[in-house]
């Protein structure tokens, strides 16, 4: 039997076919028809069977009795949960409580727990892994644009004149889409990478920019003046389609070239040359990752990026548009179904309007309306203002900045349950675990980065007792007396009422996904097949012109007791946190431990060599680590984020950016020596 799916690691969404033989996933194919992937996979992608049968994979629900996780029923562990619940939201609140979902889940997992929630507990405290990774682009997309999200499509990459990529490294992070951006170049388009390091993706660059970290918004800033002198400006586009373009011209007054030049340590005639390259190119492109958005000024940065495509109006045409790459599978549809404290599904911001809308859709009396925590506030206020916890898909024991104070907190918890499909490190310090269903266990749909919806369909039987995540979202709900507002009987039944709730999925339906390969949001009314490129005329779903951002920019100060900037980065071989690529031993042979990279002059100083094992440290702990000559601005080191028995973590600051609160984990002072 062959069942349509969907590779459930990066933002790309290949299209696999899981060959099911005996109720056992015994290979993993690529679909040729799909339309992002056309039939290949990445080594990830194809290993995907021994993920599904790892022998490690949770089977029973778990309580801790004493220091030991114990098996227990799943009528005990609902009723605990139940029970626990109830006693925190009666003795301290409804905010005492949060709630943490998964991006590796479907949308139909994700909007019901938002929906528990809200609706169960009465909380606004529930977030997900986008702000780890891409809350700047929600928050500063939808700022600027009106939708938070990629404008245009993997595929029409290859129909840039220009591709302009910001901190990623695509040909590692999203090696499928890659060649979409290559096949520009042999078109005759210019490729131009900006990075810290010389990666994979840089090596294949036309113009390579190296930069000094945390910089890019200065650099952006010297293209703008560049574009503006020369008069390369879209006068037309800014006149028609955007607002603010006075104050976002003064704001850049201020910032003389040469400054910039000293900043960034990008020679001026280079910042004129990608000026020109980009403004000039009948069609323009900008595709960035995390090297932009893990900054302790990451929305600002976005809003740069956002800025300098309205400058030169590439907009809503084959090739152009602002495009971030998410990093894992459904962050996109997680932030779409609501899994944010500042919105509910579809964006709905925090306004009685909203309230109202929703105690319709889902026949209640009562929603909260105040702001609720993110992700690291809500660890950080463990034990004051949260007491209980209910993570879903993620290992913040791993993920989070300063993962020692991290742990610390966490085990401070009256109440922690972890739902996952293996004993991650935050499930080992749980009250209660509970066995979910993977990918190949369900039926349900993701979003891709390119807002590409996709059905998946459950090929084979969950391990031992596990459970697809809403029917354990339901049946928590329902001990806890809530379960005629979770009625549901399949997820075909929950994409209904999303269909309600989330007005760019109004028009989308289990039978159009299976028949059109996928849907790319707004699908609706006026877009019954959705939509590749936005903004063609319009702008956002309320207003019809773009809104220019005044730039700023403040230098980050230098500390001398850690001289070297840490920065991290992602392999090609393992995913987020590794929890389950680094089961895998073909992927674990690749890359069997973490590393540091180091410039080969910074190595020569301190007597470092290729090979030899180095301490790096920061102000928060220290990891020992093997060192890998690379190419990198000097001064700068980095670390992959896979490898929890050398978590990175322990080194990165809990700095926030201010309004989006993601941390800085491209950015952190450090030493280096060796052991
Ligand atoms: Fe495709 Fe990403 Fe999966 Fe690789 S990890 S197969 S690029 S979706």
């Amino acid at each position: 039997m062959e069942v349509k799916s969907v590779c459930p690691y990066c933002g790309v969404g290949c299209g696999i076919k899981l060959i099911v033989e005996n109720n056992k996933v015994v290979k993993v194919l690529g679909r040729e028809d799909h339309p992002v992937s056309k039939g290949k996979l990445c080594i990830k992608g194809l290993t995907l069977d021994k993920v599904i049968h790892h022998p490690e994979r949770l089977k029973y629900p778990l309580i801790k009795k004493g220091d030991e996780l114990v098996k227990a029923s799943w009528s005990e562990a609902i009723s605990l949960i139940s029970e626990k619940f109830k006693e925190i939201k009666e003795t301290y609140g409804s905010d005492a409580i949060g709630i943490f979902a998964s991006k590796r889940c479907t949308n139909e997992d994700n909007y019901l727990i938002q929906k528990f929630a809200r609706v169960v507990i009465g909380t606004n405290n529930v977030d997900n892994a986008a702000r780890l990774c891409h809350i700047p682009t929600v928050r500063g997309l939808y700022q600027v644009l009106g939708r938070s999200a990629m404008t245009n499509s993997y595929e029409d990459f290859s129909e840039s004149k220009c591709i302009l990529i910001f901190g990623d490294n695509v040909a590692n992070t999203q090696p499928i889409a890659f060649p979409w951006i290559l096949k520009a170049k042999e078109r005759g388009g210019k490729l131009i990478v900006v990075d810290v390091r010389e990666t994979e993706t840089a090596k294949r660059a036309d113009i390579f920019v190296q930069i000094n970290p945390n910089t890019d918004i200065l650099f952006i800033i010297g293209i703008c003046k560049v574009i503006l002198r020369e008069g390369l400006e879209n006068k037309e586009f800014i006149k028609n389609r955007t607002l603010g373009f006075k104050e976002f011209k003064e704001s850049l007054e201020k910032f003389k070239m040469d400054y910039i030049e000293k900043i960034t340590g990008i020679n001026e005639k280079l910042i004129e040359k990608v000026a020109m390259e980009y403004a000039k190119a009948e069609s323009a492109s900008i595709i960035y990752g995390m090297g932009i958005t893990q900054q302790s000024n990451s929305l600002e940065s976005v809003l740069a990026i956002a800025d300098l495509a309205l400058l030169t109006g590439n907009f809503g045409r084959p090739g152009t548009g602002v495009n971030p790459l998410r990093g894992c599978n459904n962050v996109q549809g997680c932030c779409d179904m609501g899994c944010l404290p500042e919105f509910y599904p579809g964006y709905h911001p925090l306004t009685e309007e909203t309230i109202h809308k929703f105690k319709n859709i889902w026949n209640v009396d009562n929603l909260p309306i105040t702001l609720g925590l993110t992700q690291v506030e809500m660890v950080e206020s463990i034990p004051e203002k949260i007491l209980g916890m209910y993570i879903i898909g993620e290992d913040p024991l791993v993920s989070f900045p300063d993962v020692n104070r991290i742990e610390r907190d966490l085990k401070n918890l009256e109440f922690l349950v972890v739902q996952d499909i293996f004993l991650t490190e935050t499930a080992k310090i749980a009250h209660v675990v509970l066995p979910a269903a993977c990918f190949a266990e369900k039926t349900g749909t993701f979003t891709n980065s390119e807002r590409r919806v996709q059905l998946i369909k459950k090929a084979v039987e969950a391990p031992g007792k596990a459970m697809e995540d809403w029917k354990i979202i339901k049946a928590i709900a329902e001990k806890m007396g809530y379960g005629k507002y979770f009625n549901y009987n399949s997820s075909e039944e929950i994409f209904e009422e999303i269909r309600k709730a989330v007005p760019t999925y109004s028009g989308i339906t289990y039978e159009k996904l299976e028949r059109l390969n996928g849907i790319q949001w707004p699908c609706d009314d006026k877009h019954v097949e959705g939509k590749k490129i936005l903004y063609d005329k319009d702008f956002g779903p309320a207003r019809n012109r773009a809104v220019f951002y005044p730039l700023t920019f403040t230098p980050k100060e230098i500390n001398p007791s850690y001289p070297f900037i840490l920065t991290t980065f992602r392999l090609l071989e393992h995913y987020d946190v590794g929890s389950m690529t680094r089961k895998i031993d073909i992927l674990n042979k690749i890359q069997p431990e973490s590393f540091v990279l180091v410039t080969n002059e910074d190595a020569d100083e301190l007597k470092i060599k290729e090979g030899d094992y180095v301490k790096v440290s920061s102000p928060l702990g220290e990891i020992i680590v093997k060192a890998r000559i690379g190419n990198l601005k000097k001064g700068v080191i980095a670390v992959p984020n896979h490898f929890a028995e050398a978590r990175v973590n322990k080194l990165i600051w809990r700095r926030l950016d201010p309004v989006s609160k993601i941390p800085s984990f491209k950015y952190c002072y450090a030493r280096i020596e060796k052991v």
